[in-house]
């Protein structure tokens, strides 16, 4: 399944945030840019992230003080530093972040390591829970009060893709195309039936929320 990552550019040098958030929207990836160490902070209190691109020298709050404060969200961060020295590549590794990469540095390389992070990531993410269920990713199965429910392969695969972009308002288009693996030719039927079972089968009408023309929203409030 293709994961739509949704990336957070913390980086108060605009031309490098710009050409970041261009080129990982280039291969797909959602991207929000902010400049300062606080409204990052702010950011991640409300919004779900997939990864953290994180400068190291920022105003208000810097890299290494903001990452000691992402850790607990278990959100895979990498280091965007200025600073090449042996002493702060090990400091940031030792603070917790997944990888760094030297400014300035080539966008192939960037993607690289994006890439390889997220997978790394993804394959170590063993359980997801939403509420009452409990989702086993490698047993493939889903329980709610030690009860398992029986899904198809499918219905797995969009229960999974809610969950893991839970509060994003997500379009019809893009669900298919991450669940289904092909691009979505319209007929929005067969999405359509999945979800109305998906609803009924796990019990989530309350949080699963069709939105007027745009698609769909997981809510984790009620
Ligand atoms: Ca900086």
């Amino acid at each position: 399944m293709k994961a739509q990552a949704n990336v957070l550019i913390v980086e108060d040098e605009i031309p490098i945030s710009d050409l970041i958030k261009m080129n990982l929207e280039d291969e797909g990836f959602q991207c929000t840019c902010v400049y300062d160490g606080l409204a990052a902070a702010d950011l991640l209190e409300e919004q779900n992230f997939d990864l953290v691109l994180l400068d190291i020298m920022l105003p208000q709050v810097d890299g290494y003080e903001l990452l000691s404060y992402i850790k607990p969200l278990h959100i895979p961060v990498i280091f965007l530093t200025a600073k090449a020295s042996l002493e702060d590549r090990v400091k940031g590794l030792n603070l917790g972040a997944e990888d760094y990469i030297v400014k300035p540095f080539e966008i192939s390389e960037l993607l690289a390591r994006v890439n390889v992070v997220l997978r790394r990531f993804h394959k170590s993410e063993k359980i997801l829970a939403f509420h009452d269920l409990i989702i086993d990713l490698d047993k493939r199965t889903v329980t709610q009060n030690n009860t398992t429910i029986d899904l198809t392969p499918k219905e797995f695969d969009l229960l999974v893709y809610f969950v893991r972009n839970k509060d994003m308002v997500l379009h019809r288009d893009s669900i298919y195309e991450a669940v289904w693996e092909t691009e979505h030719d319209g007929n929005t039927r067969t999405l359509e039936l999945h979800i109305q079972r998906l609803r009924k089968k796990v019990g989530i009408e309350k949080h699963l929320k069709t939105l007027y023309k745009s698609g769909y929203r997981l809510d984790s409030k009620e």
